[in-house]
């Protein structure tokens, strides 16, 4: 697939002066529940109303969706309120089910864009649709299977394509539920910049509270929409319930966002400076990120010799150190003297760490 401006056009086509917000509940779970949720909806800046209708869990036993018969509410609320409708599909069945049921957006879920025969199964069920669909990120850190995915579908002759991230899951446990990895959809936005994409904030985050910030950073980074899950009874959904915001949150959320416009080449240059700062920022925070956790590695390392009673300097490992990360400094184009100032630093406060163990 080579990038093309028309990969954008089902997204032009809406004239949204907003980024395109795609709002509802994780699961359907009564008829009058996701019609609550899309009369809430309809007079807000969300298009599209989200509902999973089968749901993939981890673990079996917990709600595992309403089935087809969910579908027809999705068709009421699109009747009453005349927002779209979307909803993840796993399987050649789901697809026909939903087409049935006319819905607008189909999207394949994080467990399924891992699996190439799901995925092809789910592109010859949709073959030439002119429906949009939807891939959301695998859950492992995958660019290439991503990809591979999106490049089923297109090869299926499907034009109305786009990316959803909703992070990658980490044995380590961290303050977001699924890790977001900033590096991965701004390597895919680099290769395929005219592919619509969008940020899942809710499951990246698994709480509420940083919703907001996780949008903020998506629009800074130049994303174009985002799908969060909205809920009139968080607390009590059926599923993803800490996730979970009321609409009159996403509609606080989205008065407080700043959304850049591009209108004049003067906007258009500061908003390529800020897409390019917010990576910095993303990546600034990873390093930092990264040396806290070298350091708690130099903690374990000062425990082990303090009960050893051994020198804190090994003059030896250090040197070793050194020259490796000189040579591989130099693959990454950083040079000889950067590379031993930060080391020396990164050196040292290893060493301060240790002697504070040490003393205690
Ligand atoms: C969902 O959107 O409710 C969902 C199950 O998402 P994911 O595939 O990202 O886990
Ligand atoms: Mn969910």
């Amino acid at each position: 697939m080579e990038n093309k401006k028309e990969l954008r056009n089902w997204l032009n086509a809406f004239e949204l002066p907003h980024p395109l917000v795609i709002a509802g509940p994780c699961s359907a779970e009564t008829e009058s529940q996701v019609l609550n949720i899309a009369h809430q909806l309809k007079d807000t800046d969300a298009t599209v109303l989200r509902a999973g209708i089968w749901k993939p869990r981890t673990r079996p036993g917990n709600f595992e969706g309403v089935g087809a018969l969910g579908l027809k509410w999705l068709q009421k609320a699109k009747e009453e309120t005349g927002m779209l409708t979307a909803t993840e599909v796993a399987n050649a069945t789901h697809v026909r089910l939903a087409l049935e049921h006319d819905v607008d957006v189909l999207w394949i879920g994080a467990r399924s864009t891992v699996s190439p025969f799901i995925v092809q199964e789910i592109a010859d069920a949709l073959q030439g649709t002119d429906k949009i669909v939807l891939v959301k990120n695998p859950v492992n850190p995958d660019l290439p299977l991503w990809l591979g995915a999106i490049e089923r579908l297109h090869s299926a002759d499907i034009k109305k394509l786009g990316v959803i991230h909703r992070g990658f899951s980490t044995y380590e446990k961290t303050r977001y539920r699924n890790n977001p990895e900033w590096q991965i959809p701004i390597e895919l936005q680099n290769r395929f910049p005219d592919l619509p994409l969008i940020l899942d904030p809710s499951h990246i985050a698994g709480r509420r509270d940083i919703i907001f910030d996780l949008c903020q950073t998506a629009l800074d980074l130049n994303y174009d929409g985002l799908m969060v899950e909205t809920h009139f009874d968080p607390d009590n959904a059926w599923s993803d319930a800490k996730q979970q915001i009321t609409p009159t949150r996403l509609v606080e959320i989205m008065d407080d966002l700043k959304i850049r416009k591009e209108t004049d080449t003067e906007a258009d240059y500061r908003n390529a400076l800020n897409t390019l700062r917010t990576q910095i920022d993303v990546i600034d925070h990873q390093l930092i990120e990264t040396l806290g956790k070298r350091m708690k590695v130099a903690d374990k390392i000062g425990e082990l010799k303090k009960a050893k009673n051994v020198a804190i300097l090994q003059a030896r490992r250090w040197n070793e150190i050194l020259g490796k990360m000189i040579l591989e400094g130099e693959q990454n184009q950083l040079s000889e003297e950067f590379v031993l100032r930060i080391f020396k630093a990164i050196h040292q406060e290893s060493i301060n760490h240790q002697e504070k163990i040490m003393s205690k």
